[in-house]
C-alpha cells in the first residue's frame, strides 16, 4: 500500500489547483524578530502553517504597464483579485481536509487583513501572519532585491496564500540564493515613483536563517504611490495610473506632508473616476469562484473581501517588471517609461499623454480642479497624526 503523508496530499492537492510551488514551516521555524513571523496570533493552537504561490497573467501586466486605454489598468486590476480569491479559495479547501482529520486549520486571508493591537493600525499595516516570511522560510518563495517574494521563471509576479493549522507538518527548507530568480537590475528601485527602497540591505531573521533585501526608505512613499494619491515618477517623464500630482519628497517630513494633503484628491478621482463600469459579479463568473463558494468566503471575511473588490491598483510597479528573466524585465521597464503620464480631466475622464502634453493639461485644469479640496485643518490634523506615526513605517514588520 502507498502510504501518503499529509504533507504530500496537501502539496498535491495545492499543485493540482494552481499553485506553482508549495512550502511548509513548524511554529518553531518562525520564530524571529518580527511580530508578523508568529503563527500562533492566527491560531493559538498552530504548529505548522503552510505557503504557496500562485501566478498573475503577464499579458495583463503588460497592458496595464503600457497603460493601454480603456481596460489595461482594470483587467489587471481584476487578474489581480481573481488571483487573491484563488489563493483563499485552495487555502480554505485544505483547511476543510485537515478539520476532516481532527486538526485545527485556518485559512490566511491574502490581503487587506491586519493586525488591530498594534499602535497606528489605522495607517500602519501589519498582517496577523506575514505571507513573504512564510514564503520564504518555507521555500515556497525567496526574496528578490526589492525585498518582494518571487520564483525562478515568474520573478515577483505572484500571489501568495497560505494557511495555519495545529497538524505537525514536515518543514521544508528556504530556496537557497544560488536558485534566486534576482540578478539585482535594481529596475525595481528606478520603477518605484517616490524611490520607496534602495541603497543599503536591511534584514530579518526567521528560525535562524537571515533574509536580506534592500532598505525600505519609508514605507509612506509605497503608502501614497500604490495607494494612488500621488502618480509622478521622481524625473517627471512618466506616471503611475494615478493623476495625483505632487513635488517629489526629498525627505521623510515631505512624504507625511504629501500624505495628509493628498486624501481628498485621490476620494475625488477614485469616487468619479475611471472605475465607475467596474463590474465585479464577472469575478464570481470568470474567476472560477462560484457564487455559492464567494458567499461561503464572504461570510468568513466580509470586510476583507469588501476591501479587496474595492481596490482600485495603480501602482505594483516593483513587482510587475520583475519577470525573472532579464530581457523581460528590461522590456518591462522600457515599457512602463514610455509609457506615458494619466491626466484626469475635468469631467473625470482618465487621458494618458506624453509628459509635456500632460503637465500642460494638468496646469490647464486650474486651482480648483487639480489641488487638493482638503480644507487645511483637515490636512493639519492629519499631518499631526500621520507625523505621530512617522517610526513605524520606516522598517517592515
Ligand atoms: S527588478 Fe527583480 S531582478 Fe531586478 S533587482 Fe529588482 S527584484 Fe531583482
Ligand atoms: S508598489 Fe509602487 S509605490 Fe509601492 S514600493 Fe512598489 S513601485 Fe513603489
Amino acid at each position: 500500500m502507498n502510504f501518503v503523508s499529509l504533507n504530500e496530499e496537501i502539496e498535491k492537492y495545492l499543485l493540482d489547483n494552481g499553485a506553482l510551488k508549495v512550502g511548509f514551516v513548524t511554529k518553531e521555524g518562525m520564530m524571529g524578530d518580527p511580530p508578523s513571523a508568529d503563527i500562533t496570533y492566527a491560531l493559538p493552537k498552530a504548529q505548522s502553517a503552510v505557503s504557496f504561490a500562485v501566478p498573475l497573467d503577464k499579458d495583463k501586466i503588460r497592458a496595464f504597464l503600457r497603460k493601454d486605454l480603456p481596460n489595461g489598468r482594470v483587467e489587471h486590476e481584476i487578474d489581480n483579485i481573481k488571483a487573491y480569491l484563488k489563493a483563499y479559495k485552495i487555502s480554505n479547501e485544505v483547511a476543510r481536509i485537515l478539520k476532516e482529520k481532527g486538526h485545527e486549520a485556518l485559512a490566511l486571508f491574502p490581503n487587506f487583513k491586519y493586525r488591530e493591537d498594534v499602535p497606528f493600525s489605522g495607517v500602519r499595516s501589519f498582517p496577523p501572519v506575514s505571507f513573504r516570511y512564510l514564503a520564504v522560510r518555507s521555500g515556497a518563495g525567496i526574496y528578490g532585491w526589492s525585498g518582494n517574494v518571487g520564483l525562478k521563471g515568474y520573478g515577483a509576479t505572484i500571489i501568495l496564500g497560505g494557511l495555519v493549522t495545529s497538524a505537525k507538518l514536515e518543514p521544508t527548507d528556504p530556496i537557497p540564493q544560488s536558485e534566486t530568480f534576482c540578478n539585482e537590475c535594481k529596475l525595481c528601485e528606478k520603477v518605484c515613483t517616490l524611490r520607496m527602497f534602495g541603497g543599503e540591505n536591511e534584514s530579518v531573521s526567521i528560525g535562524g536563517h537571515e533574509f536580506s533585501f534592500t532598505k525600505r526608505r519609508h514605507l509612506m512613499r509605497c503608502f501614497a504611490g500604490c495607494g494612488g494619491y500621488a502618480g509622478l515618477d521622481k524625473e517627471g517623464k512618466w506616471s503611475t495610473w494615478s493623476p495625483g500630482r505632487y513635488p517629489y519628497p526629498e525627505t521623510n517630513d515631505d512624504v507625511v506632508r504629501l500624505l495628509a494633503q493628498s486624501f481628498r484628491l485621490k476620494r475625488k478621482w477614485y469616487i468619479k473616476g475611471e472605475k465607475k463600469g467596474y463590474e465585479i459579479s464577472n469575478l464570481k463568473k470568470d474567476g472560477g469562484v462560484t457564487d455559492e463558494e464567494y458567499e461561503a468566503l464572504l461570510a468568513q471575511n466580509k470586510k476583507a473581501l469588501k476591501d479587496l473588490k474595492n481596490v482600485t491598483l495603480t501602482c505594483g510597479n516593483c513587482q510587475l517588471i520583475c519577470w525573472g528573466d532579464p530581457k523581460e524585465t528590461a522590456e518591462n521597464y522600457k515599457i512602463l517609461t514610455n509609457s506615458g503620464c494619466a491626466v484626469q480631466k475635468k469631467n473625470d475622464e482618465l487621458v494618458i499623454l506624453p509628459p509635456e502634453e500632460a503637465r500642460d493639461l494638468f496646469y490647464e485644469l486650474g486651482n480648483k480642479n487639480r489641488k487638493s479640496l482638503g480644507n487645511k485643518i483637515v490636512s493639519w490634523i492629519a499631518y499631526k497624526y500621520l507625523k505621530r506615526a512617522n517610526k513605524y513605517f520606516q522598517r517592515d514588520g
